[in-house]
């Protein structure tokens, strides 16, 4: 992803190919902070307040004090308007990022800022095109979060470098993308997305309190298709209940929906029409 939108949050339009952090920030150097990243499409910024909800949790989280949601509400309508002068279109999808760090180091003063993206070709060939996927363990139960609350799961940190890893573990075994399950045998989510099952006319996600960050996206999915007549269910879903399913899809909100074609190297089967369908009501 190519930044060409920077803005700090006090509103200044900074050049992206200038640095930005010292080298003590704590971004940088422990991956103290936490983002959020979110789509505009055509002309509105989708799910935002969900995402700025997302990201008070996980500033709590951190204990990095409350985010002030106006100054990045603001911060956000400057990345569209610089996106615009830079002659981003309305029909082109803009990625924002929002990151908030600890800052430098033995400050106490956080470092936030937010870019501006085209979409990266990656993602836009796997919405269109689908994903194949390997299950890989996170090593955890599912029951750990509430025990383990150090662990921050569930915030949307900085701290993605296992993420990363996992995706480069599976990019070596030739797929594009992973469903990390529990120790326990459950599902639990995709290194940057949320999973969600379909069977027949009921889908399926597994819950937050299993240590997963809980997704704007599949919850955008879930109050449209509600409405639609689908039963959602947040509730476990086995790691051996894939198989069988009539549709696995991995959801975020720049790829939007990418189907799991292929699991664990085998071609997965998804019923007719419900990729269609789920797209259309995402929007
Ligand atoms: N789970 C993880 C670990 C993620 O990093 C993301 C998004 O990046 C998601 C789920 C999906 O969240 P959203 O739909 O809000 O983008």
């Amino acid at each position: 992803m190519t930044v060409q939108v920077l803005v700090t949050l006090d509103g200044t339009v900074r050049d992206p190919e200038v640095p930005l952090l010292a080298a003590d920030d704590l971004a940088a150097v422990r991956g103290d902070g936490v983002f959020e990243t979110l789509l505009v499409r055509d002309g509105v910024v989708r799910e935002q307040e969900a995402h700025l909800a997302r990201l008070v949790r996980s500033a709590r989280a951190l204990e990095l004090g409350e985010p002030d949601l106006d100054a990045w509400r603001a911060c956000i309508a400057v990345v569209r308007e610089r996106w615009a002068s830079i002659g981003g279109g309305r029909e082109e999808d803009l990625v924002v990022r929002l990151v908030l760090s600890r800052g430098r180091e033995g400050t106490g003063t956080t470092t936030a800022w937010a870019t501006g993206s085209p979409v990266s070709e990656t993602a836009v060939h796997q919405r269109a095109h689908g994903v194949s996927v390997l299950r890989l363990e996170r090593g955890f139960a599912s029951d750990v979060a509430e025990r383990a609350p150090w662990l921050l799961l569930g915030a949307k940190t900085l701290s993605y470098a296992v993420n990363m890893a996992a995706l480069r573990h599976a990019a070596e075994r030739g797929a594009d993308d992973v469903v990390h399950t529990s120790a326990d045998g459950f599902v639990l989510e995709g290194p940057t997305s949320t999973v969600v099952v379909a069977t027949g006319r009921a889908l399926r996600t597994p819950p937050a309190d299993t240590g997963i960050l809980p997704g704007t996206t599949q919850q955008a999915l879930f109050r449209a298709a509600t409405v639609a007549g689908w039963d959602c269910r947040v509730e476990p879903v086995r790691a051996d209940e894939l198989e069988a399913a009539d549709g696995v899809w991995l959801l975020s909100s720049v790829r939007l929906l990418a189907r799991v074609h292929t699991l664990d190297g085998t071609p997965l089967h998804t019923a007719s029409g419900v990729h269609g369908e789920l797209t259309a009501l995402l929007g």
